[in-house]
């Protein structure tokens, strides 16, 4: 953050503020920590804050603190529209482009309150009075780690506040593998524990909660994974019908993506899950190495993200969107194989 966006916040945040806090539509452990943690960081400094989730999020999520006050903007919704009305501040975290809120992109336009936004992904919009932004940070939460520093509040980094951000820069860099983990990033979390985190409960709470279910949900996703070695390339499929088969519940292929690029030679991993509510395929992307997945996403499937972590959709149906895959990979094949 340069020194002037320092000052403008310190003067927005000088006197009560009416602040709605927001993180992106189906919001992982970053955005809910980097909302919940702002939201903690800004309750205690005596504003009226309220963190606006505009979808519903998976249980592994819902003991961090202070979610019991989340307000759903699809279930709450007049009260989610009437607090953003009224707000004369608006932090957006974790996401970069208003449509990345789904339905609540509207209201946020409309929106008078002046917008503060933290994000780590490519290709910042510009709706924001202070930008915060930074592509080579871990994390939204690490970020927000930074700004309470900016402040100079270090020292009210709390027990709900530190859990929230260790949360956060955990589930965003896989436990701290990812190559954005920096030794700056290790230092930000052993602040965090020496503030009140409690690395071993939080840990547990988002990776011990698999049901029986979901374990046999990966399996099925396993079995369906397609690997096309002349590409380096691993795909999953998931259809509706068989997550209906699981008991599918919202987050429970969290991370199934990921176990393509643990196979030898594979630089590029998939998953199309099919999701007939909203008439489309929900892709995530990964890959390691130079490979972007953000180009390859915002290129043909109408998503983006980060270098190496990236999402999309396709409106075709699950093998109309593997076939036109199949087809624009074959586009690809040199920068696959370097
Ligand atoms: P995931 O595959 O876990 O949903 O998302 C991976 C990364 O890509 C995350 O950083 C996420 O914020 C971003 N992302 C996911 N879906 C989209 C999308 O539809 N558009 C954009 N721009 N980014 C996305
Ligand atoms: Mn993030």
């Amino acid at each position: 953050m340069n020194p002037e966006d320092i000052t403008t916040v310190k003067s927005l945040l000088s006197q009560p503020q009416k602040i709605a806090i927001i993180p992106h539509k189906n919001p992982d452990g970053d955005a809910m920590g980097a909302a919940l943690a702002v939201y903690a960081f800004l309750k205690d400094k005596g504003h009226e804050a309220n963190v606006i989730s505009p979808n519903d999020y998976p249980k592994f999520l819902k003991w961090m603190p202070g979610n019991d006050d989340v307000v759903n903007f699809e279930r709450e919704n007049q009260k989610a529209q009437q607090l953003l009305q009224e707000a004369n501040l608006i932090f957006t975290l974790d996401f970069n482009d208003l449509s990345r809120v789904g339905q609540m992109e509207t209201a946020l336009k409309e929106a008078s309150a002046d917008f503060i936004m933290i994000d780590h992904h490519q290709q910042p919009g510009d709706y924001a009075k202070v930008t915060y932004s930074d592509v080579s940070m871990s994390s939204t939460c690490e970020m927000v780690y930074n700004f309470i520093d900016f402040l100079g509040e270090t020292d009210n980094i709390t027990k709900a506040i530190a859990t929230n951000l260790y949360t956060g820069i955990m589930t965003d860099t896989g436990s701290f593998k990812y190559r954005s983990t920096s030794s700056k990033t290790h230092r930000v979390v052993a602040e965090l524990i020496d503030k009140g985190a409690e690395n071993m409960e939080i840990h547990q709470h988002v990776f011990d909660t698999n049901s029986p279910s979901r374990l046999h949900l990966l399996g099925v996703a396993l079995s369906n994974m397609v690997i096309l070695s002349e590409y380096r390339t691993a795909y999953i499929t998931l259809t509706q019908d068989e997550l209906d088969a699981h008991d599918y519940k919202k987050g429970d292929t969290e991370g199934f993506v990921n176990y393509g690029l643990t196979l030898e030679n594979i630089v590029f991993a998939l998953i199309f899950i099919e999701n007939r509510e909203e008439g489309i395929i929900k892709i995530s992307l990964r890959s390691v190495g130079d490979f972007s997945v953000n180009e390859f996403a915002r290129a043909h499937f109408n998503g983006g993200g980060h270098t190496n972590a990236a999402g999309g959709r396709s409106d075709l149906s699950m093998d109309e969107t593997v076939a036109r895959f199949q087809e624009i990979l074959t586009n690809y094949k040199s920068e696959l194989n370097p």
